[in-house]
């Protein structure tokens, strides 16, 4: 076949399914407010939710490490790419999740397929919930060992696995998100931890989109749950709430020296560059020195959450800033989303497979620095949309 036609064989199912997927362009700096696709609008999409992706200090920090460092990490961290500033930056983080280490990575869909088959392979087991993140399914699918999924949040069926798998496999590894990316509810992790205690699993933590907004502290949500000091891996991105680009994995101190030796996108990438890393550190103190951005956040998410409610649009199961109102058709989805964006708001809608076939949906995602009567106004245009 040629790669017309396979193209053609493609986007056509694609089509017929109501997934054709096209990127929208933006433009203007990253805040509340940006151009989407040449018209103004609000932003109630994407992941910068404490607003700090264009915080002045964080510009000057990535402009100054640019001045200073350079472009480019100039190599991977295991041959000329480690400089002062990414051991600095892992440090910081260490500290901020009161772990003894953590090691960087490019992004958290890399932190995934690296983690995952570094701590699993062929024989062993690694056991995840069926709405895991796709850097998930991807870490599992490479790892080449078996993979046992279980319903969304079943904590019976969970240890039914974990029961089944614990005589007869040497590794099982538990993997989770923490804020399921289009839901946005928490994983049950106090019970998650204990079983995974209980039958010897590890336990890594997918938590993406808890860290920096969840949490007495940020820390996310392990934290608010009461469980940080339980989890034996947490992986964060610094590409969402703080600002920059790039992830991380926090844990032990032998678990980044596994890393460093057997992750294979740690090892074999280049490493983050210098205005990411300075970035990503500066957002980090200034999501710890002010924690309204926080607590703003998860008030606007409330008051959406709320006000939708009132207008008859359920946000179930939502308990954070990921607001999501399933609509269950691709087509009606899609149209809400472009009735949204000529009325000034910006969410995009999500269909299979970003979720399951049958739950499309518009996604919000308010941000720390959206005013009330922002909220309010995107409350009534999704009502007047999906009248
Ligand atoms: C966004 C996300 C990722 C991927 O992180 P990137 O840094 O954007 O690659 C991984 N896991 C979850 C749960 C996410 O929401």
């Amino acid at each position: 076949m040629s790669l017309d036609e396979i193209a053609g064989e493609v986007l056509g199912a694609a089509r017929e399914r109501g997934t054709y997927r096209r990127m929208r362009v933006l433009d203007g700096a990253q805040s509340t407010r940006m151009r989407v696709d040449g018209r103004e609008a609000l932003l109630f999409a994407g992941s910068n939710a404490l607003d700090l992706a264009h915080h002045p200090e964080v510009v000057e920090a990535a402009a100054r490490a640019a001045r200073d460092f350079g472009c480019a990490a100039g190599g991977s961290r295991l041959i000329s790419g480690n400089l002062s500033i990414h051991e600095e930056l892992e440090q910081d983080l260490a500290k901020f999740l009161g772990t003894e280490t953590a090691l960087a990575f490019n992004t958290g869909y890399m932190a995934n397929v690296g983690v995952i088959p570094a701590l699993a392979g062929d024989g062993d087991v690694v056991v995840s919930d069926a709405l895991s993140h796709a850097s998930i399914i991807d870490g599992c699918r490479l790892s080449r060992a078996d993979v046992r999924v279980f319903p969304h949040g079943d904590l019976d069926a969970l240890e039914a696995v974990l029961r089944e798998v614990a005589s007869t496999r040497r590794r099982v590894l538990l993997a989770v998100d923490g804020v399921y990316s289009m839901d946005g509810d928490v994983a049950p992790l106090p019970e998650m931890i204990a079983l995974a205690k209980r039958w010897g699993a590890m336990l890594l933590l997918d938590d993406a989109h808890g860290t920096g907004t969840l949490g007495r502290t940020g820390r996310g949500s392990a934290e608010h749950c009461g469980v940080s000091e339980a989890v034996d891996m947490h992986l964060g991105t610094l590409g969402k709430a703080l600002g920059s680009f790039g992830a991380f994995v926090a844990g032990s101190s032998a678990l980044r020296e596994l890393l460093v030796n057997a992750a294979r996108s740690f090892i074999f990438s280049c490493a983050l560059s210098p205005p990411q890393v300075a970035a990503a550190a500066t957002a980090l103190r200034l999501a710890q020195r002010e924690p309204w951005r926080r607590t703003r956040l998860q008030d606007n998410a409330r008051r959406l959450r709320s006000r939708l409610a009132r207008l008859g649009h359920s946000t179930q199961p939502s308990t954070t800033h990921i607001v999501p109102v399933v609509v269950g058709d691709n087509a009606r989805t899609m149209a809400a989303c472009e009735g949204l964006l000529e009325r000034g708001f910006y969410a995009q809608g999500i269909r299979h497979p970003s979720v399951p076939a049958g739950t499309a949906r518009l996604r919000f995602t308010p941000m720390a620095t959206h005013r009330t009567g922002e909220i309010d106004a995107l409350a009534d245009a999704v009502s007047e949309v999906l009248a």
